[in-house]
């Protein structure tokens, strides 16, 4: 994929990029070492200042770095604000909070002496070099949630961002430069997938995280593997939103809407699979549909703007492929399953809501990177349990009852890194974020995501 910045709203090519040669590629990581050689001695104090002066900077350029993600991936100007505003808002949360997330630990002298220990101490040191392969889906935020905790925790980051948001990309390492961070402590590398491999085995490079496919996190997974270096993957979902016969339903079937199309309908933690109790399906449904129809979709760049286009060509010609796969077998659309009339460019395609939908069915099991809901009827608590686990992924789920008998029955039973109960998913610094099954392993934010790149030291005094 050439590493460009085409807009999704237009086609349009606006600026193309060179991919970093090896032997700037090799320039790169040996300032990494040598950053991380000096910056791992730097206080907490310090540390937090750079990442509070980062906040501050993102804060000032919010509008213009929106802009930027608009034009690359396509989403509402509106939510690109807000997600520069939750980036500012996570590196504050772990600028205040690192040093208590990495204190030490003294396990009690009791539980240690038969170990000959007068005293130990676990100790949080940091890892070293992170190679951090992020998607484009939120260009900013998926790297804040790796470079906050990472560089709190005194690592150095290299980012390798998808090939079609460079310009983001790029405002970044000027980001955390423009803070005081030494040179070296985050820097981004313009290549393609293919230079990944080389970077991670090599000797300089500690860890990798990486958020986007399940064949990207396989083929980053496997490199890592074979190299012994530990890697957080966090990787597609499809996450279940089950509405139950207690719930209300004119809030969950307002939040079902936008928790679908979120973000152009491109999240990992967007719900993608409504399972409705047959007591209040037809109202559900009917609300749902409503809601999904009366989206204003169209150019992103407008405010007014609920849905803008794909993020690439090729994203919207796989959603066409599940929806059209699914019509063929039987399933109905009860709106959209279709290009937006009259938008010839761009790569739009209207909300679209499934009823009849069947295990035979590819959508059954992907992942929907687009509006498309699929609604299912379930007559009780065990059939809503054993479809939302339906799924080769495990990301987050979303559950709508006001019996708590049901919502324990979830929280023990769903396979999933998150159960969000009458509310959507969504992501927050002080809460774990991570999936089970194929949607990764590993955690993000929280003490869990910064001590995830951590190398957990154990001290022992004889
Ligand atoms: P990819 O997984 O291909 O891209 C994510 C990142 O991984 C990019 O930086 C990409 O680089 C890189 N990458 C891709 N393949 C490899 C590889 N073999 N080795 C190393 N790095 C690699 O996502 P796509 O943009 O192609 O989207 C495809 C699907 O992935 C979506 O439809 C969706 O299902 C899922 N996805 C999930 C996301 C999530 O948030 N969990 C985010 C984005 C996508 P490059 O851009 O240069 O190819």
């Amino acid at each position: 994929m050439p590493i460009a910045t085409v807009n999704p709203a237009t086609g349009e090519t606006l600026k193309t990029f060179d991919a970093l040669g090896p032997e700037e590629i090799e320039r790169r990581l040996t300032r990494a070492a040598t950053a991380f050689a000096q910056y791992r001695t730097t206080g907490f104090d310090r540390r937090a200042e750079l990442l509070n002066r980062a906040a501050d900077l993102l804060d000032e350029d919010r509008d213009d770095i929106a802009r930027t993600m608009t034009t690359e991936m396509g989403k509402p100007v509106t939510a690109a604000r807000a997600e520069a505003a939750k980036c500012a808002k996570a590196m504050r949360w772990y600028a205040e909070n690192a040093r208590e997330l990495l204190a030490d630990e003294y396990p009690s002298a009791d539980d240690v002496t038969d170990s000959g220990a007068s005293r130990a101490i676990v100790r949080y040191r940091p890892l070293g070099v992170v190679l951090a392969v992020m998607p484009w889906n939120f260009p900013l935020w998926q790297v804040v949630r790796f470079a906050a905790p990472a560089l709190m925790a005194s690592n150095v980051g290299l980012l390798k961002h998808a090939s079609n948001v460079p310009q983001t990309a790029l405002y970044l390492e000027d980001l955390f430069r423009r803070a005081g961070f030494p040179e070296g402590c985050f820097q981004t590398l313009l290549v393609g997938s293919g230079a990944v491999e080389d970077i991670l085995r090599d000797p300089r490079v500690a860890a990798a995280t990486l958020t986007g496919s399940e064949p990207a996190g396989r083929s980053v997974a496997a490199v890592a593997g074979d190299e012994v270096k530990r890697t957080v993957l966090e990787l597609g979902g499809s996450d279940p939103f089950v509405v139950m016969p207690s719930a209300d339903i004119a809030r969950a079937a307002r939040t079902a809407v936008t928790a679908r199309v979120q973000n152009n309908g491109q999240s990992c933690i967007a719900a993608k699979r409504f399972i409705v109790h047959t007591d209040v399906y037809d109202d559900f449904c009917e609300r749902f549909t409503a809601g999904m129809r009366d989206l204003a979709v169209g150019d992103p760049m407008r405010e007014s703007t609920d849905v803008g286009p794909l993020a690439s060509e090729q994203g919207r010609t796989d959603i066409e492929e599940l929806v059209d796969d699914a019509l063929r077998l039987g399933a109905t659309a009860q709106c959209g399953a279709r290009r937006p009339e009259g938008q010839d460019k761009g790569w739009f395609y209207e909300p679209t809501v499934l009823t009849g939908v069947t295990d035979s069915m590819r959508i059954h099991r992907e992942e929907a990177f687009g509006p498309v809901a699929t609604v299912y009827r379930v007559s009780g608590l065990d059939e809503a349990v054993t479809l939302a686990n339906d799924s080769p992924f495990g990301l987050s789920s979303n559950v709508w009852t006001r019996d708590d008998a049901e919502v324990e029955r979830f929280v023990r039973d769903l396979d999933a890194g998150g159960v969000f109960v009458n509310g959507m998913t969504a992501s927050h610094p002080a809460l774990p974020f991570g999936g089970v099954k194929r949607s990764g392993y590993g955690r993000e934010l929280s003490g869990h995501g910064i001590r995830e790149f951590c190398n957990v030291t154990t001290v022992w005094h004889a």
